[in-house]
């Protein structure tokens, strides 16, 4: 079948037609793929950096983690979706053993895989999963959006973790990738007061204002643009770190008020300076981490809000790209793209691969 592969740790992928399909072991199950979408760690492998380094990546691997697609065969003595279910999948496998698993709590899972890093994923016709790691798409819902479930699940799950009331609350968000985007639509139907983005890129501005949120440049103190209530209480209630810059984090801490909380979601690299006596103690702040998505909670509710209207995937996808594409499509994430979904029944591209850069 056709395959995009990480062969080695060099840069670059290798767009493939002859890639085994695996055997279905027990708890397994076969997906045709309908639409599969690219996220920045696809970037961080194809490039080969520090950062993709440390996820353990398993040469040969097919890419690819953010996937939604049809049953199409069924491992011996397994349960779970049937032939024909339409199914996203939770990109961390879980064991099902561990003691998070078993206290449902698997997005912590102790022995954890990933797809399309330790185990072979998406960018492929068709991906082997465990049948425990489908989520069954609701009626009426497509793929395409379907595959955007896992991304948007990020930003559910900060919210999830934040665990503390949205509705009313003033919000603060860096960054407006694909994630911030999301958490700043999941705040809003959650009944947000005020919600405001701070992203340096001006296209990027002009996606929060269209879903009704406010957008700030990196050049205005967020303290400026906060409500009356804001004023009152010396910062926003609530802040999500989406950029994955340290600054980022750095203005959020700056911008809340006291007891408030602060999720950090975008992957920083490098330490974090706290004043822990200032900030932590005589501030009394909140910092929580959030790392992917818990099984099920957050898959069900954000699948019932967009289902429902209230936030919107669709809008997220810039572009639409065969499998040999995923070398265009990291190209244009570089610049202002949105998502970009691998759609496997379009022919692919016959041209050189055009190379990502370095
Ligand atoms: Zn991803
Ligand atoms: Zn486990």
């Amino acid at each position: 079948m056709r395959a995009v592969i990480k062969a080695d740790d060099g840069v670059g992928c290798t767009f493939v037609t002859d890639r085994a399909e695996p055997r279905l072991r027990p708890g397994q199950v076969r997906l045709e793929v309908g639409a599969a979408s690219v996220c920045g760690t696809d970037a961080e492998i194809y490039r080969a950096t520090p950062a993709a380094r440390e996820l353990g990546l398993v040469f040969p691997v097919t890419m690819g983690h953010e996937v939604a697609g049809t049953v199409v065969e069924v491992g011996p003595h397994t349960a779970g979706p049937s032939v024909g279910t339409r199914v996203a999948v939770e990109t961390h496998l879980s064991c099902g053993d561990c003691f998070f698993c078993r206290t449902g709590a698997g997005h912590n899972c102790r022995t954890m895989s990933l797809l399309g890093i330790d185990v072979d994923g998406a960018f492929a016709d068709r991906v082997v999963v465990p049948a425990t790691s489908c989520f069954a798409v609701p009626d009426g819902m497509d793929l395409e959006t379907a595959a955007l479930l896992e991304p948007a699940g990020s930003a559910m799950h900060a919210v999830i973790r934040a665990a503390a009331p949205v509705a009313g609350a003033s919000v603060l968000i860096t960054g407006a990738g694909p994630v911030g985007l999301v958490l700043a639509q999941v705040v809003a139907a959650l009944g947000a007061r005020q919600v405001v983005v701070v992203e340096p890129n001006g296209r990027r501005r002009d996606l929060v204002t269209a879903r009704g949120a406010e957008a700030i440049g990196t050049d205005v103190h967020p303290l400026d643009v906060g409500d009356r209530a804001v004023g009152v209480r010396g910062g926003f209630d609530l802040g999500f770190e989406c950029s994955g810059a340290s600054a980022g984090l750095g203005s959020l801490v700056g911008a809340v008020r006291n007891e408030a909380t602060v999720v950090s979601v975008g992957l920083v690299n490098g330490d974090f300076p706290l004043a822990v006596t200032r900030t932590l103690i005589t501030r009394g702040l909140t910092l929580r981490g959030s790392f992917g998505r818990s099984l099920w909670t957050t898959w069900d509710q954000l699948s019932s809000l967009v289902g429902t209207g209230r936030v919107d995937l669709d809008s997220l996808v810039t572009h639409r790209l065969p499998l040999s594409g995923l070398p265009i499509a990291l190209d244009l994430m570089r610049d202002e793209a949105g998502k970009v979904l691998l759609l496997p029944s379009l022919s692919d591209v016959r041209e050189a691969p055009v190379a990502a850069g370095a």
